[in-house]
């Protein structure tokens, strides 16, 4: 736990925020609200780039929600906010004319609307939802043609590429990005799986051609992290086999909870990152037999001599080498990140003799969210709540998260929710806040 006093810092003195932890009267939105903010001159390390501020409360545009966050969930993406790294987001939205000189970040949320745009349809004050973190523009020609909206220029990620996200006390989204909140579901609960789960989803059924299929083989590496713990889990609902990568026995025995039916531990390989040049015989020779004892580790799980048809990518540069090598003849490898690095090395011979495929993914459309949590609601995805932490252990969270520490499952902060049990069915309605004039 750290010491939030230490890093509170009152940016007006006008201040009329309710307190974290709980909430204004329904419908009625503070000027000023509590939020956990990056500023330029901060980036860097997380544990220092976060603080407590009082900001004003943003206010919603047409086709936006205001949304009061009950908890918010972490992910990778605000390690690199933070750091101002690879992108630096105040500096990138300033030059398309936005006015804030700092980011609140968040792509995850639990919460209560509680303003509505002009032109929003179909949602209302008071509604209990969860946020996906697509983000476009309505009026995108690419969009307007009715292509993948994640894939038009505009494309973006809320609470990353742009402001507002979950980790103030209101978050501002477009009205699409709104879904239900599974009943049954705390607010931490809630708040954990979707930007994750949605990628996975995505990347595992978006690529037509390599969707997942029952039976399929699925090599996840990161099993016990957040994107690991949901393709795990999606392979399973399918009525396919994961095998999970870890870097320990307590990761892979995480994994398996959630569906992986074995594990590799990749500290007993190290064959990482770019392989020797193909000329370098020698080196190839033992690069070979390092990829070579992965698969056939990969095979004693599977119990045959079977190639992954999708694997599951993430950490880039250490592992894309191992990824495509593995992959079975006419398979894919889908990539949503490089946390390992960005230059990864594709040895052509095995890409394009055994005719893979290498595939990115981003984020996630409308329909693959809806599907997606649609599978939440039903019970059939676990949310993979790893710790609940209050909302000025944000800094902690992510400073541990860019380190690779406490990777089991996803963390959550308590912004206006009141403890990490509220929320679900058994206390369901939950004693809502009166409506306010
Ligand atoms: P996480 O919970 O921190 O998990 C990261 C996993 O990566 C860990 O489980 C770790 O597993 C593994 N890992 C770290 N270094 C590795 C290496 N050198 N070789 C192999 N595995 C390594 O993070 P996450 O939420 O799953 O996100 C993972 C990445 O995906 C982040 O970079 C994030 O920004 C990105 N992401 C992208 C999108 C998108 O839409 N594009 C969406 C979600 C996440 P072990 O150490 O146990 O092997």
């Amino acid at each position: 736990m750290t010491d939030a006093l230490d890093r509170i810092v009152v940016a007006d003195s006008a201040v009329d925020a309710v307190d974290v932890g709980t909430l204004p009267p329904l419908g009625v939105v503070p000027k000023k609200m509590h939020a956990q903010v990056i500023r330029p001159d901060r980036y860097g390390d997380p544990a220092s780039a976060f603080a407590h501020e009082v900001i004003d409360t943003p206010t919603v545009g047409r086709g936006e929600v205001l949304v009061a966050v009950m908890a918010a969930g972490v992910n990778y993406n605000n390690v690199w906010a933070a750091r101002g790294y690879p992108v630096d987001q105040v500096a990138t939205r300033q030059r398309r004319g936005e006015v804030e000189d700092f980011h609140v970040g968040g792509s995850d949320a639990s919460g209560i609307v509680y303003a509505v745009g002009e032109g929003v349809d179909g949602i209302d004050i008071g509604d209990e939802v969860v946020i996906h973190p697509g983000v476009w523009d309505a009026d995108d020609p690419w969009v307007q043609a009715g292509r993948d909206p994640m894939i038009a220029p505009s494309a973006k990620i809320w609470g990353y590429d742009t402001n507002y996200g979950s980790f103030g006390q209101f978050a501002r989204v477009q009205a699409h990005q709104v879904m239900p909140k599974a009943a049954h579901l705390s607010w931490a609960e809630a708040a954990a799986p979707t930007l994750v789960g949605t990628t996975a989803y995505r990347m595992l059924y978006g690529w037509a051609g390599n969707t997942l299929t029952e039976g399929d083989l699925v090599l996840v590496w990161g099993g016990s992290g957040g994107l690991g713990t949901q393709a795990c889990q999606l392979v399973k609902d399918a009525g396919g086999r994961a095998v999970a990568v870890v870097s320990d026995d307590e990761r892979g025995a995480f994994a398996m909870k959630y569906g992986a039916i074995g594990y590799i531990n990749r500290r007993d390989f190290n064959h990482w990152g770019v392989p020797p040049l193909v000329d370098d015989t020698a080196g190839q020779k033992e690069w070979t037999a390092g990829v070579r004892a992965f698969g056939k580790r990969l095979w004693e799980i599977a119990g045959s001599r079977e190639d992954p048809a999708i694997v599951f990518e993430h950490p880039g540069a250490a592992t894309v080498p191992t990824s495509i090598f593995v992959c079975q003849p006419g398979g894919m490898v889908v990539i949503c990140a490089g946390t390992a690095g960005f230059d990864a090395m594709v040895d052509l011979r095995y890409h394009w003799t055994r005719q893979k495929r290498l595939q990115g993914s981003h984020g996630t459309n409308d329909e693959q969210a809806l599907a997606y949590n649609q599978l939440v609601i039903e019970g059939r995805i676990d949310p993979c709540v790893g710790r609940v932490l209050p909302m000025d252990d944000i800094a902690l969270s992510h400073a541990q998260m860019g380190r690779g520490e406490e990777v089991f499952g996803n963390t959550v902060h308590l912004i206006g929710a009141s403890g990490p049990e509220e929320g679900r069915s058994a206390d369901w309605p939950r004693p809502r806040p009166t409506a306010g004039n």
